[in-house]
């Protein structure tokens, strides 16, 4: 299957000033694409040829799963983000929320510890298992929850080209930030 980016439901000015338009040009326009780009490089004349991106992740190993990985993490990421803020979990993620951490903000400080604790690159994970219970989980590089038969409800990229441009080393003020353009309407119907 040819794979290609997904269209963002924003402009890439649009998330200023917690992700500026040069970030997203990079990160969307060039790391992302890269990644799309060599996914459907390598699988050519491989048994992930006509796969679906979900079974070569849970599959693959080796630059097939990470330019997959990649590509499934960042599709997920960038449709989490909206720059209409004022959205809410529902109330069902709210009380799986309430029952993990006591509270929407105490979760939130330990999902940023997470993702600020996380040495070099990779993704702090909210997933929930087969019975619908919450755990905040960190993946190094390309990890993806999918390969623990979880399931992702919600992911921060701490890559530094995620930041770099816009916070420097400042991973934990670029964290705090991604609070105020989180999609929580697309979160909650993924739970
Ligand atoms: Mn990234």
């Amino acid at each position: 299957m040819n794979f290609t980016l997904p269209e963002l439901p924003y402009a890439l000015n649009a998330l200023a000033p917690v992700i500026s338009e040069e970030t997203l040009n990079f990160h969307y326009g060039k790391h992302h694409q890269t990644y799309v780009t060599n996914l459907n490089n390598l699988i050519k004349g491989t048994e992930f040829e006509n796969a679906d991106l979900d079974s070569i992740v849970k599959k693959a190993d080796g630059p097939i799963f990470n330019n997959a990985a990649q590509t499934w993490n960042h599709n997920f990421y960038f449709l989490s983000l909206t720059p209409n803020n004022g959205s809410t979990p529902s109330a069902a993620l709210l009380k799986a929320i309430n029952a993990g951490w006591g509270s929407l903000d105490a979760f939130k400080d330990e999902f940023n510890k997470a993702a600020v604790s996380l040495f070099g690159s990779g993704w702090a994970w909210l997933v929930k298992d087969a019975d619908s219970k919450l755990s905040i989980v960190k993946e190094s590089n390309a990890g993806n929850p999918l390969t623990h038969g979880l399931i992702p409800i919600l992911t921060f990229d701490v890559w530094e080209h995620a930041y770099y441009v816009d916070y420097r080393n400042r991973r934990a003020d670029h964290v705090a930030a991604l609070w105020n353009i989180i999609d929580w309407d697309v979160i909650s119907a993924r739970f």
